[in-house]
């Protein structure tokens, strides 16, 4: 999608700090942390959310996959892996992204 940010990120149009890259998937820094790591992982094909993105399940179980092998790869052992779908549920960008957090105690319920 030509208006959408993480398009460009993945199309590096705009840059990021990548994290690991596959024919599939880009994972980059999220530019405002809210944990001492805080990395989202996005497909490169645009989905809005999970409502699109339904119909790849295999996608979003390769998704799933990577973020516990990027968070293995940097010693993390316990983590939060969090997508909104939804502007109601608190997503922003309209592009589909999980965030992978990390680092200090996670609060629950999520606000
Ligand atoms: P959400 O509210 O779930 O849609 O999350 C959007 C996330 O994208 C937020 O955590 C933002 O900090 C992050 N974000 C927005 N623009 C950029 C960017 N150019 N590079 C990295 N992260 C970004
Ligand atoms: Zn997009």
């Amino acid at each position: 999608m030509s208006d959408c940010i993480f398009c460009k990120i993945v199309a590096g149009e705009i840059p990021s700090q990548k994290v690991f890259e596959n024919e599939r998937i880009l994972a980059f820094e999220d530019a405002h942390p809210q944990a001492p790591t805080h990395i989202l992982l996005v497909p490169k094909k645009h989905f809005v959310n999970l409502f699109d993105a339904a119909a790849d399940p295999a996608l979003l179980g390769e998704l799933g996959a990577r973020s516990a092998e990027i968070a293995g790869d940097r010693g993390i052992t316990d983590y939060r892996l969090v997508t909104n779908s939804g502007r109601e549920a608190g997503q922003a960008v309209f592009h589909l992204h999980f965030h992978l957090m990390a680092g200090r105690r996670m609060g629950w319920p999520p606000g």
